[in-house]
């Protein structure tokens, strides 16, 4: 009964957000493109008027974000229960406290990140020159989130944004309905004028993109990112693209297949498998396959005691639609354990297979579910081979302790991330750079990168108009002399002692000449 109402409630809430934005429509007349055009034309505007470039407003703002998810933190947690069924230690340490992580860390180093860095070696020739990068905000960004982690996948970007300096237009996924409609709470913390929660379904989202923003932050399927960079492409709008895919893990028989169980089973139960990082399917040799599966069974009676459809800890798929795509990849004559659905519920218990061929439902698409496939390979080199296969993936998970195997991998894959040994814990790691490569994405965040990301990192040359007697040897007539001397005093490969000797003479050169002019003018 109470599932029943739960279900009924976010249903109603869909309902609620689609007649406020068909109403707000009416009201004012007006279609999606022109409330677009008028929000983006309002965040603009106060991008213009230079607020965001006080270093105090944007710690402000990213202390005002802090306050909305401590004040907030319940109806975060609730709304992330109704749409996921995803428990408080999942939801706070995920959704909340990873924010709260990345806010502090920014406050920690915004005042060195916004100051002009030196632009390192500049050769002889410019050796008297100011060369710098200096971090400039990049404008207006627009935030395009996903439902799986729906309050972390906005707000991670939109620290980045705030210390960056830019204005922000939130659009959360409205298939996580409660945690979109929960943000909606930030026009009550953060500079209204500055960041704006749109909410809506593709529509809204179609009709966002069609606005000059400076930047677009996409997290989502591929299909939808498609659509964002040729979107993007109409402005010369530079992206990220935060998706996802395959990751493979590949676990070696000489490694302590307790802890590999463990470490498996845990970036695949977490959120029910629905993670972009989760591991996607496994390749072993076929004697570690019942090896691995014995330990797969012990460390999944660990987690759940008994049942996991009764453990609160245990979340739910996101919609009917998804829960019948997972149901869909799992092929009950593979199934060692788990294997159990409730459509009722939208349960699906954290399924492993054996014995899957790369042809199967389960091999053809990203499962993003609580479905790991093994897939048994001839050797550690066909594992390779099979990765390489397929589109980079987002991650690769490796488990062994053969140091020579993973210098291979290393050399021989590519991915957004290479993992030796454990499951998400990278993600904890605040200045670890987050992204894909090629079909998994484009563009990193968290930490520094996040700062980088929605900054103009602007290069700015300062010269003095004094000795010009120096840039002589550029200007016509050109002769060999004057292209041998610019080699060489543009020359930035000389190392060591030939370098510094080199700097030491046209130093002492244009000092000489310097003071010669200096005495020459003043007699
Ligand atoms: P989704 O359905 O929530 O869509 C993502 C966003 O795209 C939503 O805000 C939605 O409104 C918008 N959208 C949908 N159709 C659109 C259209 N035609 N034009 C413009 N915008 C549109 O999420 P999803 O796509 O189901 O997300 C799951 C995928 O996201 C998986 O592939 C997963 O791996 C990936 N993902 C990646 C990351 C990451 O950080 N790399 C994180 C989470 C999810």
């Amino acid at each position: 009964m109470i599932k029943l109402l739960a279900l009924v409630a976010s249903k109603i809430n869909l309902l609620r957000n689609e007649i406020l934005q068909i109403f707000s429509a009416l009201q004012t007349g007006m279609s999606l493109e022109e409330q677009s055009q008028r929000v983006f034309g309002t965040v603009r505007a106060a991008f213009r008027s230079e607020k965001t470039l006080d270093i105090r407003f944007r710690k402000q703002q990213l202390l005002a974000l802090e306050r909305f998810l401590r004040d907030e933190s319940q109806m975060l947690l609730d709304a992330l229960h109704a749409d996921l069924h995803k428990c408080t230690f999942e939801g706070d340490a995920a959704e909340i406290f990873l924010v709260q992580a990345e806010i502090a860390y920014h406050l920690n180093n915004i005042d060195s990140w916004v100051a002009p860095k030196a632009a390192g070696d500049k050769g002889v020739a410019f050796a008297f020159d100011t060369c710098l990068l200096h971090p400039q905000p990049l404008g207006v960004a627009l935030i395009i989130g996903a439902w799986n982690y729906p309050i972390h996948l906005v707000l991670m970007p939109l620290v980045g944004a705030i210390s960056a300096g830019c204005c922000a237009i939130l659009k959360p996924s409205e298939v996580s309905s409660r945690s979109a409609a929960a943000l909606q709470a930030l026009d009550n913390y953060l500079d209204s004028e500055c960041y704006r929660v749109v909410n809506g379904a593709a529509d809204v989202a179609t009709a966002l993109l069609q606005q000059p923003f400076d930047h677009i932050f996409y997290t989502g399927g591929n299909e939808v990112g498609k659509i964002v960079m040729e979107a993007a492409a109409k402005h010369l709008t530079p992206v990220t693209l935060e998706m996802g895919g395959k990751s493979p893990c590949v676990v070696d028989g000489n490694s302590d297949l307790d802890v590999v169980a463990r470490r498996i089973l845990y970036g695949k139960f977490s959120n029910a498998g629905q993670i972009c990082v989760s591991p996607d399917y496994v390749l072993c040799e076929k004697p570690v396959q019942s090896l691995l599966v014995d330990a797969l069974q012990k460390a999944y009676k660990q987690f759940f005691k008994t049942d996991p459809k009764q453990s609160s800890d245990y979340c739910r798929i996101i919609n009917r639609r998804h829960f019948d795509r997972v149901r869909k990849l799992i092929d009950p004559a593979k199934v060692k354990i788990g294997g159990e659905v409730d459509e009722s519920e939208l349960y699906i218990a954290l399924t492993v297979m054996t014995d899957v061929g790369p042809d199967d439902p389960a091999m053809k698409e990203e499962i993003f579910g609580p479905v790991l496939p093994i897939v048994t390979v001839r050797d550690k080199e066909e594992a390779i081979e099979i990765i390489n296969s397929r589109e980079n993936p987002l991650v690769i998970y490796v488990f062994s302790s053969d140091k020579s195997f993973v210098d291979k991998v290393q050399r021989k894959t590519s991915s957004g991330t290479l993992i030796v040994n454990d499951t998400l814990s990278f993600i904890l790691v605040p200045n670890l750079p987050f992204g894909g490569v090629g079909n998994s994405g484009t563009g990193r965040y968290h930490g520094y990168a996040t700062f980088t990301t929605f900054s103009n990192m602007r290069t700015v040359m300062k010269r003095s108009l004094a000795l010009e007697f120096l840039n002589k040897a550029r200007y016509p007539p050109y002769t060999i002399q004057n292209l041998a001397w610019m080699k060489w005093a543009m020359q930035l490969k000389r190392t060591g002692i030939l370098r510094l000797f080199s700097f030491l003479v046209i130093f002492l050169a244009i000092a000489t000449i310097a003071i010669l002019r200096f005495f020459g003018r003043l007699s």
